[in-house]
This record gives structure tokens, C-alpha cells and sequence, in this order.
């Protein structure tokens, strides 16, 4: 079928074209860093879906009808109105970003020494947890640790891990369903799955709770892959999901298809309100908590858009597009392709560059000086563990380049661009070199390293 995204272009901005030259130059500034990059030295921008997604002309519309009352706006009903009945849920609040609400959430929920389980903590989920004094554990379904198995579902938690997780000595505070998957691979979730969890924890009394950030991107997927879904439309797919759990977290700068917030959706009244107590005293009131009423009005209308089967498909087949593409170039891609993102091995890609040589950066670093693409590593720079003098004593699992999708920005041709590019590097992969670190932060290091290519 014919790749056609469901929308034209009203409004545009160019996206810069460098010399090999002026990336060459760039990237030593940036200390071979892509993070360190500034935008107008960027062609083709995959570091992030978060955020980055294109205002539709509705959203903007909305966005003027803005309610900028302290409490009580017009803006923040439209808001709670719209997310209340995707979720179902009665108890909504607005935060600013994801994050908030998974550290109001957990600092609510976790006791000293409990356990969080999940399919896969995404990285701010599992630093809040750790913050609230939890431990965090992800159990991820046996098919997910082999990158080329098309097993559909492999987002999924490993529910006889579970099970005995529930029934050991540990304290399980609660359970996180990451739907879809981002630390995963951005793997969807089987609504089998979600429901077997959801009857785990009803048995052991144990809070259920979805990360929710790609809701719509996880419901399109179930419609597809799983039997029994395929006359649902995605916003009751979704609500299938929603009413499996006692509540949901949400980066609404993922499928809300907006610059900024999340939301904190709960069932039962005793938590919300300690919830809204921890909203008001660092987010703000609970009728916009850390958000603009431009901003509640644009989330109202994206969460609205996104659940458009039109959009969803579009969206999907340009993912897979790109993964058809790619692997006609001989580059292996973690299987199946997902919505927000493609993975490509690196590793594989690479066998001359050793884990300690991070050969995931490599092939990042080289799509950019190639083709003015940024991508970001998910291998041993990110992922590995090191010793006191640097020396890189246990790799990561895998090697891999993250090429994540923002919503509506890129059509047909610029991802056609991204794979004549891959395609090629990958024609010359020996010319390739490895990286060593200069310099880096103990924490979080990719973000901010200083590295340089070994010749
Ligand atoms: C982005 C994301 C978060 C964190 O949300 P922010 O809006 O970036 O704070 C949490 N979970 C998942 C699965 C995400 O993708």
C-alpha cells in the first residue's frame, strides 16, 4: 500500500544542509558528542520523539482559546474532560512532563525497600522510583532478549517472573506496565498480557499502574497483531487498557502530540487526593499543575488526533518503510519494527569495533558526519559499567543506534534521505573507526562525554 501522510503543509521551516566539510567541523566541536550538537547543525533531527512532534492547525487553534485563569480555567475542564474519557478514570491531574507524575506517584505509593516491577522502567520511571526509596525491577519477556525474533508482542512482562515475584519474600509496592515499550525497544504490549498482570495484582492487592506515554502507538499495535482487535478502533483499544488498571502516568510529548506536559490519572479518591497535595506544593494548583492554559488546551486536541486510524497507519508504515529500507541495505534492525523508532544493530553492523570501542556511537557519529543525521547510541556508552580508571568491565547487552521518529515532521522523502544514508555507511562499514572517551561525568554520561575517534 501507498505511504501518504494524512495531512499537507501550511506552514514550513527549513532544515539546514551542511558541506561534509561543516559537520566534520561541527562534530569536533561538539567533541564527537551528538547531544552536543546545536540545532542548525543538524539536517535530519531522530534524537528524540518527546517533544518534537508538528502542531496540527487545530492544536494551534486551541491554543488561542487558552484559558489563563489561575484556578478554575475554562482550559483545564476541556483538559481533564478529554483525558477522563480516553482513561476512564475520574481523578486527573495535569503535570508538566512525565516525569512529574511518576515522582508524585511513587513518592505516594512506595514505601522504604519496595519493590516497583515492570516489563522495562523507562530511565526517569526507574530514577523515581529510586529517588521515593524503591527498588526498581524489570522483567521483560524471554522473546524480547533476542533482537531478531518477530515475536509481536515482546514489549510484554514475563508473567510467571511475576507471579513469583508476587508470591516471594520481596515486597512488591507496585506494578508499571510500560505501554508501548521505550526501554524495550519501543515493543507493544498484548492486551492478553496487561490482563493477566491486572489479575496478578487484584489477587496479591498490588497497585496496577500504565506508563501510558505511547497509548495510541500501543493500541494501533494490538489492532494489528493481536486476534480478537481488529474491528476496535485505537481509543477503545486503549480504554481496554486504561480500565485494567488502578491508573495511568503519561508524557503527553509523546502521543499527545504537543511541546510539553503529562498527566497523573487515577481511580480511587483517598490517593488522589495526596497526590494533588504533592501536585500543588511542586507542580502547581490542580487545574493546570506546571502547565499554561494554551498548553492544556493543544494536549485536549492532540489526544484527540492522535487516536485517528488515518494518522496511525501513516505513521506505522513509515517506520516501516524505513525498516524495509534499511535491511535492503544489509543492516539488521531490531525485529519487528515498532512506531516511535527503528533500532538498528550496531553491533552487528560493526564486528571489527569491540563493545569498549562503543561501536553503536560509531555508527551514530558516522550517519551524522555522512548525512547531517542525529541519532543517539543505546549500547555500552549508555548502557555499559566501568571500573574506577574507565575500563569498560561489563558491556551492554546489545549495540544500538536509536532513530527515533518525531510526529508529523519528517515525510516520505526526508526517511528515504535517512536510509540512502545508512545504506551508504553501510557499504564501507570497516572504514568506521571506534571511540575512546576524553572525558565524562560519573552520571549520566553519553549525555555529556567528550570523545574522539581511534585512528
Ligand atoms: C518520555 C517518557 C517518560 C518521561 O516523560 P517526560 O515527559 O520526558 O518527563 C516516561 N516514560 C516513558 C515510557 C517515556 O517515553
Amino acid at each position: 500500500m501507498p505511504l501518504m501522510e494524512p495531512y499537507r503543509v501550511k506552514v514550513v521551516e527549513p532544515i539546514p544542509i551542511l558541506t561534509r566539510a561543516e559537520r566534520e567541523a561541527a562534530m569536533v566541536r561538539a567533541a564527537y558528542n551528538p547531544f552536543s550538537l546545536r540545532a542548525d547543525e543538524v539536517t535530519i533531527d531522530l534524537l528524540s520523539d518527546s517533544g518534537t512532534g508538528a502542531l496540527s492547525a487545530a492544536q494551534q487553534a486551541a491554543g488561542m482559546r487558552g484559558d489563563e485563569t489561575y484556578a478554575g480555567a475554562r482550559s483545564f475542564f476541556r483538559f481533564r474532560d478529554t483525558v477522563s474519557e480516553l482513561t476512564g478514570y475520574p481523578h486527573i491531574m495535569p503535570v508538566h512532563q512525565g516525569r512529574a507524575a511518576e515522582r508524585i506517584l511513587f513518592g505516594a505509593v512506595l514505601k522504604p525497600g519496595q519493590l516497583s516491577v515492570s516489563n522495562t522502567h523507562f530511565d526517569t520511571t526507574r530514577a523515581n522510583v529510586i529517588l521515593s526509596g524503591g527498588v526498581a525491577v524489570d522483567l521483560p519477556c524471554p522473546e524480547a532478549a533476542d533482537l531478531d525474533n518477530a515475536y509481536p508482542f515482546k514489549g510484554d512482562i514475563d508473567l510467571a517472573a511475576l507471579a513469583a515475584k508476587l508470591d516471594g519474600p520481596d515486597d512488591v509496592g507496585i506494578v508499571v506496565m510500560t505501554i508501548t515499550n521505550n526501554g524495550g525497544g519501543g515493543q507493544p504490549v498484548s492486551m492478553a498480557n496487561l490482563t493477566a498482570v491486572a489479575k496478578l495484582c487484584r489477587e496479591h492487592q498490588v497497585p496496577f499502574f500504565l506508563d501510558a506515554a505511547r497509548f495510541a502507538e500501543n493500541a494501533w499495535l494490538v489492532i494489528q497483531r493481536e486476534p480478537g482487535y481488529a474491528d476496535h478502533t485505537p481509543q477503545q483499544v486503549a480504554r481496554l487498557a486504561f480500565d485494567l488498571a488502578d491508573g495511568a502516568v503519561a508524557s503527553l510529548k509523546k502521543d499527545a502530540i504537543a511541546h510539553m506536559g503529562g498527566f497523573l490519572a487515577l481511580r480511587e479518591e483517598g490517593l488522589a487526593k495526596h497526590c494533588e497535595a504533592i501536585l500543588i506544593a511542586t507542580e502547581g494548583f490542580r487545574t493546570y499543575g506546571g502547565l499554561a492554559g494554551r498548553d492544556l488546551e493543544m494536549l485536549a486536541e492532540g489526544l484527540r488526533e492522535v487516536v485517528e486510524p488515518d494518522y496511525l497507519r501513516a505513521r506505522a508504515a513509515a517506520t516501516a518503510h524505513l525498516a524495509e529500507l534499511v535491511k535492503a541495505a544489509g543492516v539488521s534492525v531490531v525485529e519487528p519494527p515498532g512506531i516511535h523508532a527503528l533500532y538498528l544493530n550496531a553491533g552487528r553492523l560493526l564486528p571489527h569495533i569491540p563493545p569498549s570501542e562503543f561501536p553503536g556511537h560509531a555508527l551514530a557519529t558516522e550517519l551524522y558526519l555522512a548525512g547531517g543525521i542525529r541519532c543517539a547510541e543505546l549500547g555500552s556508552l549508555y548502557l555499559g559499567e566501568e571500573d574506577e580508571n574507565g575500563v569498560l568491565v561489563k558491556p551492554a547487552p546489545y549495540e544500538l543506534v536509536r532513530l527515533a521518529i518525531p510526529r508529523r515532521v519528517y515525510t516520505q522523502s526526508h526517511l528515504e534521505y535517512v536510509a540512502e544514508t545508512i545504506a551508504e555507511v553501510a557499504k564501507n562499514p570497516e572504514r568506521v573507526p571506534g571511540y575512546r572517551v576524553v572525558e565524562a561525568p560519573a552520571l549520566l554520561r553519553h549525555f555529556n562525554c567528550r570523545v574522539e575517534p581511534i585512528r
